[in-house]
């Protein structure tokens, strides 16, 4: 059975150039980047070369960027160098609808008496609510830590009018931009952003990279001690070979940004409307501003589980909201914090593409999903829909 992968926000497929890449890095050029011989200088310029490609594609300086563990490292290190470098600042402020990477490490600070955190609220369709926001700072704000597209919507807030509001207040300002590098254009300096994170999974490059952009004069804290990699700002000795591997994606999702978006959106619009013609079917979250390959849809009086398990019979990957929390008793704290019915949330399924998706796949998940929904609806015990 062929694998028609739609969980591409949850992870990706490594891209074939990527591999290449990484491949003799995990072979003969196995050496260490900090020796002193030509062989560790030979893998340095490895390194140093997909720093520039990771700063290009973000519009930084190759010196602005910390190479990390994953995605959850950029952001807990980001948070806990704002706040310990805040002196007589503790307040942080952030959203109801972060990924837990943030949510929990503010919250564990927060248990710590380390911070006291304002979450800020959303509307119905998971836009950020702006006057709260404004609201919100005052001058015992630490950090602004405000990510730029939701994982499960695929929302994306407005970082730049954010940025320009903290520049002037001179507030440390962070994005957990994990979900939107590589699939939409992204210039630091212009969002006025002082820390970005980013993760290599998510954009066709190994599990277990990542990558901090720290603006340069931010006063800046580590927080993983030891040798001094990283120009003293990430200990350990560095991933070589994903490392190369993150260079090599973001050079290709820079070189294709325009074309995969609209590639990857109209496949995704097709999914969308094919999928709005079911009875009681709903989009959640802002259509408009959002990332091209995602679209998060509630399916009244169905459940979610359901049609997940039915989907992975026929061999088809979805989620029913972030994979980080599946597993959980608890519904989707985005969709809760949208206010979205529990009928739906209930019902609801991620869909999130990538450029290795077809029409045809596209074409049989509408087929598969028409079907099912049918099926369940026709067992279930609640709702209106028979
Ligand atoms: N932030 C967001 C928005 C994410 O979607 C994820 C992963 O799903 C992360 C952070 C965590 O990234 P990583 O898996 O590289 O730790």
């Amino acid at each position: 059975m062929k694998t028609v992968y739609l969980d591409n926000n949850a992870t990706t497929r490594i891209a074939p150039e990527v591999l290449d890449a990484m491949s003799p890095y995990l072979g003969e050029l196995y050496g260490n980047p900090s020796s002193m011989h030509a062989f560790g200088h030979g893998i340095r310029k490895a390194l140093d070369e997909a720093r520039q490609k990771v700063a290009g594609l973000i519009g930084a300086e190759p010196e602005e960027i910390i190479f990390t563990g994953s995605g959850t490292e950029g952001d807990n290190t980001a948070i806990m160098s704002a706040v310990s470098t805040s002196k007589g600042k503790d307040r942080i402020v952030t959203t109801a609808v972060e990924h837990h990477a943030v949510l929990n490490f503010i919250r564990r600070l927060e248990g710590k008496g380390r911070a006291k955190a304002v979450y800020l609220p959303v509307d119905g369709e998971g836009r950020l609510d702006m006057d709260a926001f404004r609201k919100s700072i005052d001058d015992k704000t630490a950090l602004v830590s405000v990510m730029f597209a939701n994982n499960e919507t695929g929302v994306i807030f407005p970082i730049e009018e954010i940025g320009k509001v903290l520049r002037e207040k001179g507030i440390v300002f962070h994005t957990d931009a994990v979900q939107a590098v590589g699939k939409v254009a992204i210039d630091v300096k212009k969002l006025g952003v002082d820390m970005l994170s980013l993760s290599g999974h998510k954009l066709h490059a190994p599990k277990g990279v990542g990558a901090l952009y720290v603006r340069r004069g931010l006063k800046f804290s580590p927080y993983l001690i030891g040798g001094g990699q990283e120009r003293g700002r990430r200990a350990g000795t560095e991933n070589v070979a994903s490392i190369v591997g993150l260079g090599r994606a973001c050079e290709l999702a820079g070189e294709r940004l325009d074309e995969e978006a609209r590639y990857i959106g109209a496949l995704r619009d097709r999914l969308e409307e094919g999928f709005l013609r079911l009875p009681d079917a709903m989009v959640n979250g802002d259509r408009v501003n959002r990332l091209p390959n995602t679209t998060n849809m509630s399916f009244h009086y169905v459940d979610g589980e359901a049609i997940l398990m039915k989907l992975n019979e026929l061999g088809i990957c979805v989620s029913t909201g972030s994979a980080c929390a599946s597993g959980s008793p608890e519904p989707s704290h985005v969709l809760r914090a949208m206010s979205v019915p529990p009928t739906a949330i209930r019902g609801s399924i991620r869909f999130s593409l990538s450029r290795y998706n077809t029409e045809s796949e596209i074409d049989t998940t509408l087929d598969a999903m028409a079907g099912i929904v049918k099926e369940i609806r026709a067992l279930s015990t609640y709702g209106p829909q028979k």
